[in-house]
């Protein structure tokens, strides 16, 4: 048996119990990892809530960052002991999409602890072999756990889909939240000039801190406004959204003619307007985005890893606490990533 937090119906953060489960069975092809970090995502409070269109198998364990160490293996050539995160897309790896390095848009496509693969608010926790990356000394677990899902769904939004580069203006929707730290070093790595928002100022100063140029406080200034004001009328070339229905508007009228508007998720809901003229006549593009390719979180890591990108730690609490974590997260307090130490 292993210890784990599980929910058996959906709710608020009170379903979620601490207690004793099956350890996970390897089949073929699978490692069992120790995991020693799981950080927090909104998709782990989204499930919990349910959503009328997603089943959820229950009772179920979610999180889909994980650090920990392999303890064991059903594959050929992975080492026992190593220290590795995970990738959190599971995907076929035979169809075309797969095969054409677009992972992400496989049909059977899952993320781990999201419906069918168990996460990591466990003791143990058993993924395809392929999805193992190991990590470096340097680099603890809890920083490891950190990692993976913000940063590979960041780096999709702005190098794959709206393809930033240096002298772009880029606006990145609260820099508090997991996509908004990683958002901001990306762009700034790519030597965009970044605009962030959020909505107190000790956030906008650790926004400045990680490389945003101006920042906008989005609770007492208008964010379109402010873009206008700060970009001498231009606008933005490409804006980072996934906050929905609260920011769409001003979101869609922060953009320059040819701006790319990349939308990863609506965390205050799904209903968007969009005006067809400003459209077409300022020839803008909108895409939509879910998380992203192995490859690129491969990537992504190497920068990592050198100290270039690094995860913001909103701070950690034990496993036995998940509800009081998921908490914070839903209060929208943090700044940066809250982690579960297992
Ligand atoms: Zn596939």
């Amino acid at each position: 048996m292993m210890r784990s937090v599980r929910f058996h119906q959906h709710g608020g953060a009170d379903v979620l119990r601490y207690e004793d489960v099956p350890e996970p069975e390897l089949a073929p092809g699978e490692v069992l990892v120790r995991v020693r970090a799981c950080a927090l995502n909104h998709l782990d409070l989204w499930q919990r809530r349910g959503m009328p269109h997603v089943p959820i198998p229950l009772p179920h364990i979610s999180g889909s960052d994980v650090a920990g160490e392999v303890v064991a293996a059903l594959a050929p050539e992975v080492p026992v002991g190593r220290r590795v995160m995970l990738q959190p897309g599971v995907s076929c790896g035979r169809c075309t999409a797969c095969l054409a390095g677009r992972d992400n848009e496989c049909p059977q496509y899952e993320v781990l602890g999201y419906r069918n693969y168990p996460g990591g608010y466990a003791e143990f926790v058993k993924v395809p072999v392929q999805n193992l990356i190991p990590i470096p000394d340097g680099i603890d677990f809890v920083q490891a756990a950190a990692f993976p899902l913000t940063f590979v769904t960041a780096w999709h939004m702005l190098i794959t889909k709206a393809q930033v580069k240096k002298g772009d203006d880029v606006l990145v929707l609260a820099a508090g939240s997991g996509v908004g730290q990683a958002a901001i070093q990306i762009a700034f790595l790519q030597g965009a000039r970044v605009f962030a928002t959020a909505g107190s100022d000790d956030k906008l100063e650790r926004a400045k801190a990680l490389g945003a140029y101006e920042v906008i406080h989005h609770h007492k200034q208008d964010i379109a406004d402010e873009i206008k004001r700060l970009t001498n009328k231009r606008g933005v070339d490409v804006v980072i959204e996934h906050v929905g229905e609260a920011t769409w508007p001003k979101s869609v009228r922060s953009l320059a003619r040819g701006g790319r508007l990349v939308t990863c998720g609506a965390t205050t809901g799904t209903k968007g307007g969009l005006d067809l003229a400003a459209l077409f006549s300022k020839q803008l593009t909108i895409y939509g985005s879910y998380m992203g390719t192995k490859s690129e979180l491969l990537r992504a890591a190497r920068y990592f890893f050198t100290g270039q990108l690094k995860p913001v730690i909103d701070r950690t609490f034990p496993l036995a606490e998940a509800a009081a974590a998921q908490q914070r997260l839903e209060e929208s307090g943090q700044f940066g990533k809250i982690v579960l130490e297992v």
